[in-house]
């Protein structure tokens, strides 16, 4: 019979690089729960119009990579590309926004599918750790935002990421220069894919990643010039806070993103050891989208950072993380009675807190011994029945290789002590 294998753009999580993942998720999401955020979780699937409404219908997410299905039921519904609308609909539905507490400051962690091609750093299924403050409109938001996905990448130990901002404006200014824009736009040689896009979402254009396109772009209207004075005075403000805060930044007036609801701040965190798949994570402010998908004017900003890309930034940068053993005990009974006893004193030390394990399987020493070293336990508990007729086991120092007899009676607090002093 055939075996099985993970779908296509798919892959597992398997230890050890698993531990990496949750390392990650803890580190990125470390700041946010210091700063006010709460954690939430919503479903893997959610009515597809909410996706269509909300992230946009002319997007590559919406049109091209949803995994949409009809249930038995005749439900629509679509597996989430992203967690934005998700976690604004369930703050909506739990009226989370009217405890008249704003902003609302949720983080989440996840996963999320798109029908994309795969390649190395693009999957159709990923990983995020996300953050959404709804609900107020303060530049400080958006640059605490900014500053904590700053943080966690530092904390992990990144240093090669770069952060390019830019302001997409607002329902005021927007519309008048996407018409300058497609003005512009129309007159320049293009395929017809891109002279549909023009006309649909002519900012995406300016994103393009083809030379011949970026050669006829140059000298298009930029939407920097084009801001309203409230949309200016605010971009400068996020931009003066980060500077205080001493986080580094690029303007990049090309950062569009590719998805609709962005309004003012936009910002991407770029990895320059990721080739094109580069973008570590990203995010911006969506004033819009409550509206959009029936709630109230809440406007809003947040992001989402790739877990998948933010370990191959590690990776790419040669980060080992400090993951500590995940055994600090390690028991090798030789012999029935010693079995008995000793899964008897790995229970009682699990109970007190110390991380032990067991050599299952009724190996012989050596084997026991080489999964004692694998696991990384600190000590090795080792018994056989000379010893228990002496009513002691053998306590291994697995560092200093040092060996000495402990009584059976003591031997969890003596671990206890000793892992204690070596902590210290
Ligand atoms: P986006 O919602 O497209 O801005 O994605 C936010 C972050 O999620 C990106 O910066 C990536 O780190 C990650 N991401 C998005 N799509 C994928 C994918 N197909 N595979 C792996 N990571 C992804």
């Amino acid at each position: 019979m055939s075996t099985f294998q993970a779908p296509k753009g798919t892959y597992d999580l398997t230890p050890p690089r698993s531990a990496k993942f949750l390392a990650v998720r803890e580190a990125i999401s470390a700041p946010l729960r210091d700063s006010g955020y709460g954690y939430i979780e919503t479903p893997g699937f959610e009515d597809v119009n909410l996706f269509a409404r909300g992230v946009g219908e002319s997007t590559d997410i919406v049109s091209k990579e949803m995994y949409a299905f009809e249930t038995r039921g005749g439900d629509k519904l679509a597996l989430r590309p992203e967690g934005t609308a998700s976690v604004l609909r369930a703050a909506l539905e739990a009226n989370l926004h009217k405890a008249g507490n704003l902003p609302v400051k949720l983080w989440y962690s996840g996963s999320y599918y798109r029908y994309e091609r795969p390649q190395a750093g693009r999957y159709r299924h990923f990983s995020q750790v996300g953050a959404e403050a709804i609900g107020a409109e303060d530049p400080a938001l958006d640059a605490e935002l900014i500053i904590l996905a700053d943080q966690a990448y530092r904390s992990l130990g990144l240093t090669e990421f770069r952060i390019l901002l830019n302001s997409l404006g607002d329902k005021e200014c927007r519309p008048a220069y996407r018409e300058v824009l497609q003005d512009f736009l129309r007159d320049l040689d293009l395929d017809e894919e891109t002279r549909r896009r023009i006309e649909i979402n002519p900012l995406r254009v300016l994103d393009d990643k083809r030379a011949d396109v970026q050669k006829q772009l140059v000298g298009a209207p930029m939407l920097r010039d084009h801001l309203c004075d409230a949309c200016k005075a605010y971009h400068e403000e996020v931009r003066v806070l980060l500077t205080a805060a001493g986080v580094v930044y690029e303007d990049d007036e090309k950062l569009v993103r590719g998805l609709d609801y962005y309004t003012r701040t936009t910002f991407e965190f770029v990895h320059d050891g990721l080739g094109s798949q580069s973008a570590v994570g990203g995010g911006g402010r969506y004033d819009g989208l409550s509206e959009m998908i029936g709630g109230p004017a809440l406007p809003s900003v947040g992001w989402a950072l790739g877990v998948d890309r933010t370990v191959l930034a590690l990776e790419a940068e040669g980060i080992e993380l400090p993951i500590p053993a995940a055994t600090s005990v390690y028991a090798v009974p030789l012999g029935e009675e010693a079995r008995r006893v000793l899964f008897g004193v790995v229970t009682q030390l699990r109970r007190e807190g110390v991380a032990a394990d067991f050599a299952f399987g009724g190996r012989g020493l050596k084997g026991a011994m080489k999964s004692a070293n694998r696991s990384g336990a600190r000590f090795t508990i080792v018994a056989g029945e000379r010893d228990l007729a002496e009513g002691n086991v053998q306590l291994k120092d697995m560092e200093s290789g040092e060996q000495e007899a402990v009584a059976l009676a003591d031997v969890t607090g003596t671990i206890r002590g000793k892992l204690s002093a070596s902590d210290g």
